[in-house]
């Protein structure tokens, strides 16, 4: 990976992936969302199978040559199958949305009711947002957490589908840092005949190392991304039960899709191999460990965290007491190289393009083989920007960032 022809063909491309590289390398990335794929998974992404036109299923296909297509799509489901314990998976879908698209569209007519977690305590847009298909297409009906404990209030679930009679209960999270009673969400889409779908986007690579407890057991469907905890290709998935796997794959394609992108079926696949290995067990555990203790750092220096701590890989810092909104922490530590997002938080009074939160996560520091040491270190670097009002400590921890980041070195084999 060297970028030399790029260089000769788009300076202006070649630039903005240096500087890419640069970014990534440079600066301590706590985005709950993002992760660092392996090398094995960027040269799968990178391979000729672009070129591949595949539309159908393996074996079913309506182009010709597609056998070396089939040998990637049949191995990346089997190995999910084998990861999640589900009787169908389709792994075609393009990103988590469709994943949520394909689910609605095969089971629900315009017009249905959908009980999904509210976007502003945490749900994703594709739960039933007004500004989003979901919420135009469907009647949502929002649930959220509980004001005082920061906790899914199962009771009000209950009473919401009760009253509602919805077709679909949904239920997995953006900014959720609890595990998610999926047997008591699953009761009460029986107790009212409704579809029970999980959204496992966040937590796919806690679910499959047993870190969180799975919904596939419980859901009639799970959807997920491939590419935050689960450190795959950006890209979609849908697992169900067998019953429905032929609406499910009939309304992937080609009900929604045309063509699958072979070459990310293929970095799925070499995802699904590296997280059914032991170590990647040892890295989620990591994961949720440095999540913990960096919770636990920050709370020590008086940040507030939405339910007083996680049970995952990430957090939601309600920065009311800092005297700073969301959208400005999230520019003052990017200055000293800290990524973050800013973040809605449960009953905010700021609209989302401000917010008094961020969310804060750990996939990608792990990644870079970061431990509770240095979580503690980072919570240090947080406290003294947000409470020192930022500026005049921007420089100085800049530097301490990039040093940091130089003792964990990442994509040391890209020489451009
Ligand atoms: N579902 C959840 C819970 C998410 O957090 C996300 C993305 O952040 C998605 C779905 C959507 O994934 P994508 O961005 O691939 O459409």
């Amino acid at each position: 990976m060297n970028f030399e022809e790029i260089k000769k063909c788009d300076p202006e491309i070649y630039d903005a992936i240096i500087k890419e590289i640069e970014r990534e390398r440079k600066k301590i990335v706590l985005i709950a969302s993002e992760n660092y794929a392996s090398r094995a998974v960027l040269e799968a992404q990178g391979s000729i199978f672009t070129n591949k036109y595949a539309e159908g299923y393996p074996e079913r296909r309506y182009y010709g040559g597609c056998e070396f297509a089939d040998i990637v799509e049949s191995l990346a489901i089997k190995r999910a199958r084998e990861l999640f314990g589900a009787e169908h998976v389709n792994v075609q879908p393009h990103s988590g949305s469709q994943a949520n698209m394909a689910v609605y569209f095969s089971f629900l007519k315009p017009g249905d009711k959908i009980l999904g977690m509210s976007l502003s305590h945490g749900g994703h847009l594709s739960h039933g947002a007004a500004v989003n298909f979901s919420g135009i297409f469907y009647q949502t009906i929002s649930y959220g957490v509980d004001k005082k404990t920061g906790l899914i209030d199962y009771d009000n679930v209950r009473d919401l589908a009760k009253k509602n009679r919805p077709r679909m209960l949904l239920a997995g999270a953006s900014a959720y840092s609890r595990i998610i009673d999926f047997k008591t969400l699953s009761d009460i889409a029986d107790e009212v005949d409704a579809y029970f779908l999980v959204d496992i986007a966040h937590i796919a690579g806690l679910v499959a190392t047993g870190l969180h407890p799975s919904p596939v057991p419980y859901a009639d469907f799970v959807t997920t991304t491939t590419h935050k905890t689960l450190k795959g290709p950006r890209g979609g998935m849908i697992l169900c039960r067998s019953e429905y796997a032929k609406a499910i794959d009939r309304m992937i394609f080609p009900g929604i899709q045309g063509g699958p992108l072979v070459h990310v079926m293929a970095a799925k696949a070499v995802a699904f191999k590296e997280a059914l290995s032991e170590s990647f067990v040892d890295y989620q555990a990591q994961v949720v460990k440095n999540a913990r203790e960096l919770a636990r750092a920050l709370m020590s220096k008086g940040f507030k965290i939405i339910s007083d701590g996680t049970d995952t890989h990430l957090m939601l810092i309600d920065l009311a007491n800092k005297a700073i909104t969301g959208k400005d922490a999230e520019s003052v530590l990017d200055l000293a190289g800290i990524t973050v997002n800013k973040n809605s938080i449960p009953y905010d009074d700021k609209p989302p393009t401000v917010t008094s939160g961020i969310r804060i996560g750990t996939p990608v520091v792990t990644s870079r083989k970061m431990k509770e040491p240095e979580m503690a270190v980072i919570a240090g670097f947080i406290s003294q920007i947000i409470d020192n009002d930022g500026r005049p400590e921007i420089e100085r921890i800049k530097e301490k960032v990039e040093s940091l980041c130089k003792e964990y070195p990442v994509y040391e084999y890209i020489k451009p």
